[in-house]
């Protein structure tokens, strides 16, 4: 990709009105620009990140048993919520639509239990699982953590439907595996967290991500790889959290990148969502809803692997950044154009053409965060050739111009 041609450009300043670091940053880079409150576009930079994720979703989702992706509607009928029982709950989070009996969906269990109850009709239909990557929507009170707590926002949203209780149970324990794949190919370290089971369950399980911007406080084991969210925690002199923690409180704020939750009869029971048992009778089904925030995923990335100061910058993981490698031409006639042009087939790679300072450059590409940086200039070819550099460590070697290709393939 040519820089020159890039739709969405860094800028000097974030909107005032922007206090994380995931959102300064990522408007900054160019990856996002704000519309509203809590409502972002992304631009292709960001647009190619969220790929990324939604690659690694679906690769760890698909792998697991008997689950398929679909799509369903953003617009819900306000009657399957008030079968549900739900509506009240979510009077001040769904927006309605004017004039109409239905609301954007701020989450998906209502459609997919009417759906489900139009669908399946046998035992020998189940297990099955389906899931979606969709935007919710979310009148969220003060939206001012960027992508974390977005009024409209990417998530990945899955509902499993078993016959019993320990069929449930089994693709939970599995659904967590994969969602530990998943964080762990992002760059994230997870923390798997007790948390509240709402209306639904007597517990769910959290990801949480450890940061000074997570809204959450969680309770930590003695080697930090449990967690259990304050809101189940009634006291800290409680002995329960105090053998948890192993003898001494351990607490950190986390954000919560994914909640699953045993929805057990919650929805099938109101809802009468059941099957035809062997026995011939009617059975109720075991729900489980599995939910990952994609959009803030990714503002918890920066949160984690941002630089703001006078040097601001993102050095991605490499399974999210937006290109591989961004080749940097300071040749006053643009000769890299050859080498990009022989690179661009086989590589991810942003070309910067443009006619800027090797400043302004430099500052543009610590935005963008590419994992490798090519730089041509006098002094490189002087040196011998291209100077690559590992942009998380620093590190830098001068590559012959006729080894280019063969180096790069094999590094990026
Ligand atoms: P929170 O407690 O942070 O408000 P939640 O428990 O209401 O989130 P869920 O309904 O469990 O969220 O949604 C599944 C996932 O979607 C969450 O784990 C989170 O990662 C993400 N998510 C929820 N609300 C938002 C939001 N407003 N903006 C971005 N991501 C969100
Ligand atoms: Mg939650």
């Amino acid at each position: 990709m040519y820089q020159s041609q890039l739709f969405g450009k860094t800028r000097r300043e974030a909107p005032r009105d922007e206090e994380s670091k995931n959102a300064i940053l990522l408007s900054r880079g160019g990856y996002i620009d704000k519309t509203s409150a809590g409502v972002y576009s992304f631009y292709p930079l960001g647009w190619r990140v969220m790929q990324k994720i939604i690659h690694i979703v679906r690769e760890e989702m698909d792998r697991l048993p008997h689950t398929q992706e679909m799509l369903m509607p953003a617009t819900h009928p306000l009657e399957l919520w008030r079968e549900s029982g739900r509506l009240d709950d979510f009077k001040d989070v769904m927006f309605r639509l004017q004039d109409q009996d239905s609301g954007l969906g701020p989450t998906h269990e209502e459609i997919v239990t009417d759906l489900f109850r139009r669908t399946v009709t046998s035992y020998k239909e189940l297990p099955v699982s389906v899931y979606q990557i969709q935007t919710k929507f979310r009148n969220e009170a003060r939206p001012k953590s960027g992508l974390l707590r977005g009024r409209e926002f990417m998530m990945k949203d899955a509902y499993s439907f078993d016959l019993t209780e320990e069929g449930l149970l089994t693709y939970y324990e599995e659904a967590k595996k994969a969602y530990a794949a998943i964080y762990s190919r992002c760059g994230l370290q997870a923390v798997l967290t007790e948390a509240s089971g709402g209306s639904f369950s007597k517990f769910s399980h959290e990801f949480q991500v450890l940061s000074e911007a997570g809204e959450d406080t969680v309770y930590l084991n003695e080697d930090g790889t449990l967690g259990r969210n304050k809101e189940i925690v009634p006291d800290e002199n409680d002995p329960d959290i105090l053998a948890f923690c192993g003898g001494s409180i351990k607490k950190a704020n986390g954000i919560e990148v994914g909640n699953i939750f045993p929805l057990n009869l919650r929805f099938s029971t109101p809802m009468a969502a059941a099957v035809m048992t062997e026995g011939g009778e009617r059975a109720d089904v075991w729900m489980g809803c599995y939910g990952i925030g994609i959009s803030r995923l990714m503002g918890t990335v920066v949160e984690v692997y941002g630089q703001l100061g006078d040097k601001p910058r993102i050095v991605w993981p490499a399974s999210l950044a937006p290109f591989a490698v961004h080749f940097i031409d300071l040749t006053p006639d643009r000769q890299g154009k050859a080498i990009y042009t022989k690179l661009k087939d086989n590589l991810s790679i942003l070309y910067d053409d443009r006619s800027l300072t090797a400043g302004e450059k430099f500052a543009d590409a610590d935005l963008i965060g590419a994992p490798y940086r090519l730089v041509l200039s006098r002094r490189s070819l002087a040196s011998g050739g291209v100077e690559l550099i590992t942009f998380a460590s620093g590190e830098s070697k001068i590559v012959p111009l006729s080894d280019i290709a063969p180096t790069i393939f094999q590094t990026a």
